[in-house]
């Protein structure tokens, strides 16, 4: 089973690599409705739990990932994945 917990280095490297921006819609993290750190493969799906699986996003997009692996382009049709 990957390990959940995200040390606090770890949340502050990715958040530093974000600057502290939504990494999926872009909105700036502000006082109030911070951001936090996420696995974009997540556990469930065997995600692991390192830099490079972990992207910084909002609460709203966060919520509309869930544990989605990707989704579909509307425009488009296509399947795109996260990573
Ligand atoms: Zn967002």
């Amino acid at each position: 089973m990957p390990r959940l917990y995200i040390n606090a280095e770890l949340r502050r490297l990715v958040a530093d690599r974000a600057a502290h921006i939504c990494e999926y819609c872009l909105y700036p993290e502000v006082e109030g409705l911070s951001c936090q750190v996420d696995h974009i493969i997540s556990v469930k799906h065997g995600g692991a739990t390192t830099a490079d699986n972990l992207c910084y996003d909002c609460i709203f997009c966060n919520l509309q990932k869930g544990t989605d692996l990707g989704s579909i382009n509307w425009q488009t049709g296509e399947l795109v994945r996260f990573v």
